[in-house]
């Protein structure tokens, strides 16, 4: 394959950013070789600056369901722009995109406009701890809620790809404020109930999780965290920054039947552009500056260009009903490849739901952090390569999760299949 323009501007950026990319998992770490560099996209496909073309699973890390350029959300965009790009004040598209939101998903009934997950989850846990004026919080190891302080122990994603339990900087004060447990295990959430429940702020958890690779919780663990945070007082944070708008129009909260009280938006609420949200009940979220004390605040807080993509994504999935079709494409795809793995009793575990899945390179169950970690990284490795080859985009670590799009035919998905098994022949 040749990727000598990715080489080049690989080479430069690394003179000029620092690992030569502006996230981690970006750089290819832990899989070899140079990450590429992305030129155009459309549709389900990538196109590097070389001229190569990939079928794209990453879509972006989760926003781009509708695919590459969709002409609805770019429509949106250039109407936006053409208005303007920033005010600073308040604007109609911000009422808009509140308005579905709290439509869409039954437990909120307010939300605020933030720029990433990040900042989702970072207002969430402030404001959860100026309500119940409480510090501590309990997260789940292997599930990552983006780059802030109070999160980055045993955390997914990036972190994992790493392989660091934590990361310099974080102050130690501030790291034993967060409580960690094994993700689908409610008994040790109710151990540290039982001495630190007067303490607890609250428990943020991805309700399905994606970033140590997709796990689905147990039967009863989500309904045992809503009844140990009630007991507690303390609130229940559902962090669908992945799941929000993905596996139905009210996310993981609406399949599994839980309402928590607050929910981290990011990723396809943004439709490609920078947004994240918090949405939760009013009681709640009434105590956000400047309705009430806690501080949160944004420059471009509810930028009209990010407001417009995301309305134009949610409303265009919303009307045309895509969950239904994307997850039946998704359940036929993933339920062919588990078949062909058990022909060829290849030590792989594929955990999916709707049109989010990962191929666990271990026999499995996978059920929590450290059963992920059991996964072949460089089996993992020289997949992602193999399937780069054949143009095929997985993303570059094995702790991730790979998403369809609707942009996806089922030719492309045909295409994938034979690239995959083919793939894996290679390397087993
Ligand atoms: N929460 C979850 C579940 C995520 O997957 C991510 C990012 O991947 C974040 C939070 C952070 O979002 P962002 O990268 O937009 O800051």
């Amino acid at each position: 394959m040749n990727q000598k323009n990715s080489d080049i501007l690989f080479e430069r950026a690394q003179k000029v950013i620092p690992g030569g990319v502006n996230s981690p998992v970006r750089a290819f770490g832990s899989v070899g070789g140079t990450p590429l560099f992305m030129e155009k996209g459309e549709g389900a496909y990538l196109y590097d600056a070389d001229g190569n073309r990939y079928l794209d699973f990453v879509s972006s890390w989760g926003p781009l369901i509708l695919g590459h350029r969709h002409p609805v959300v770019l429509e949106a965009v250039k109407k936006a722009a053409d208005r303007g790009t920033s005010f600073g004040t308040p604007t109609k598209a911000e009422v808009e995109l509140a308005e579905k939101v709290v439509q869409m998903v039954p437990s909120v009934e307010k939300v605020r406009m933030v720029n990433s997950g990040t900042e989702a989850t970072m207002t969430a846990v402030r404001l959860a701890r100026g309500f119940t004026g409480r510090d501590k919080i309990l997260k789940f190891e292997g599930c990552y809620h983006g780059h802030s302080d109070s999160f980055l122990m045993k955390a997914g994603s990036g972190v994992a790809t790493l392989g660091i339990p934590g990361s310099p900087g974080v102050p130690k004060s501030l790291a034993a404020d967060t409580l960690l447990a094994p993700y689908n295990d409610w008994k040790a959430v109710e151990k540290w109930a039982q001495t630190h429940g007067d303490e607890l702020a609250a428990i943020i958890v991805e309700p399905v999780a994606g970033n140590m690779g997709t796990i689905l919780p147990d039967a009863d663990f989500l309904s045992r965290l809503r009844a140990i945070t009630r007991k507690t007082k303390s609130l229940l944070i559902f962090d669908e920054v992945i799941t929000g708008f993905r596996l139905s129009e009210g996310g993981a909260q609406k399949v599994y039947g839980i309402e928590p009280d607050l929910t981290c938006f990011g990723k396809i609420i943004g439709g490609g552009l920078p947004v994240g949200a918090v949405g939760g009940r009013c009681e709640v979220m009434d105590a956000l500056a400047p309705a009430g004390p806690v501080y949160q605040a944004g420059t471009l807080s509810g930028n009209p260009l990010a407001m417009a993509a995301g309305w134009a994504t949610l409303d265009f999935l919303q009307k045309n009903d895509l969950w239904f079709q994307l997850n039946e494409k998704a359940n036929g795809f993933t339920d062919r490849l588990k078949r062909w793995i058990q022909t060829k009793e290849l030590p792989l575990c594929i955990n999916q739901i709707g049109s989010m899945f990962t191929i666990f390179f271990t026999k499995g169950p996978v059920g929590n952090f450290s059963e992920a970690s059991e996964t072949d990284t460089q089996k993992y490795s020289q997949f992602f390569n193999a399937l780069l080859e054949k143009g095929v985009y997985f993303p570059p670590s094995a702790y991730e999760t790979v998403f369809l799009s609707t942009a996806m035919t089922q030719a492309d998905l045909e295409f994938a299949f034979e690239a995959i098994t083919q793939s894996l022949e290679e390397i087993y």
